[in-house]
C-alpha cells in the first residue's frame, strides 16, 4: 500500500475531526496538542497526518502535497474548488457564513467598506447583490472594524452569535451554512482510488454514527 497523506486543519476543527477518524481506526501515534511536531504517524501504518493552518489545508490538497484534507467550508469558497474533489460532508465546526454591522445601524445605500478574512468570497457575494463595495483584508479581529469605524460591515462566520454581541454587532445577512468537508486530490484519487474510496467509507460511516448519536 502507498503511503497517504491526510492535511488536518489545527485548532477547533482538529479537535471535532480526531474523533471521526479514530472511529475509523486511524489515531496518530502522540497527542498532537503536546507536541510542537508537524507531522504524525498513526495506528494505520499506511497513513499520516499533517498538522496546519486552515487557509493551507486546500493549498496542500490542491497541489497534492497531501493526498486528503479536512477543512472547513468557508476556507474551501474562499480558496475557489479547483484542484480537488469534496466527497464528504463531515458535519462538524458548523456554523453560518454572515453579514454583521453595528447594532441598530441600517445598511448605508451606495458604496461600503467590507471588512473581512474572506476577500475573495465577500467579492463574489458583494456582486451577485448588485452592491459595490471597498473589501479591506483583515486577519483576525474582524468584529473591532465596524466599531472603530474602519468598516461598515464585516463578513465572518457565526455560531451562536456572542462574538458580535459582545462588540455592539448583530448579524445582517446569511450567506452560507459552514461545516467541515472531506477534500480529495484529483490524482490521488485516481492513483490511490481503493485507499481512499476505503478512508471516505470509514470516515462516513463514522459520521452518521456521530449523527444518529
Ligand atoms: P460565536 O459562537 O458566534 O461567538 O463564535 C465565535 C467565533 O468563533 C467566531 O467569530 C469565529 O471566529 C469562531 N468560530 C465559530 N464557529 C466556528 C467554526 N465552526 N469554525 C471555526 N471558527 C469558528
Amino acid at each position: 500500500m502507498s503511503q497517504l497523506t491526510i492535511a488536518l486543519n489545527k485548532g477547533r476543527i482538529l479537535k471535532e475531526t480526531l474523533p471521526l477518524f479514530a472511529a475509523a481506526g486511524i489515531e496518530p501515534l502522540e497527542d498532537i496538542e503536546k507536541s510542537r511536531k508537524l507531522t504524525f504517524e498513526t495506528t494505520s501504518p499506511d497513513v499520516r497526518f499533517l498538522i496546519l493552518r486552515g487557509s493551507d489545508v486546500p493549498t496542500y490538497v490542491e497541489f497534492g502535497a497531501a493526498d486528503v484534507g479536512v477543512s472547513g467550508k468557508d476556507t474551501l469558497l474562499e480558496h475557489g474548488s479547483q484542484g480537488y474533489y469534496e466527497p464528504l460532508d463531515l458535519g462538524i465546526a458548523k456554523c453560518r457564513l454572515m453579514t454583521a454591522g453595528v447594532v441598530g445601524q441600517t445598511t448605508k445605500p451606495g458604496r461600503i467598506r467590507v471588512a473581512t478574512k474572506y476577500v475573495n468570497l465577500a467579492k463574489r457575494y458583494y456582486a451577485e447583490q448588485g452592491r459595490q463595495v471597498d473589501i479591506i483584508k483583515l486577519y483576525g479581529a474582524m468584529e473591532l472594524a465596524p466599531i472603530m469605524n474602519l468598516a461598515d460591515e464585516i463578513v465572518d462566520i457565526v455560531d451562536t452569535g456572542n462574538t458580535l454581541r459582545a462588540n455592539g454587532l448583530e448579524p445582517r445577512e446569511y450567506i452560507a451554512d459552514i461545516s467541515s468537508r472531506l477534500i480529495v486530490n484529483k490524482a490521488s484519487m485516481k492513483m490511490k482510488h481503493k485507499q481512499i474510496e476505503a478512508l471516505i467509507d470509514a470516515v462516513g460511516s463514522a459520521v452518521l454514527e456521530q449523527a444518529a448519536a
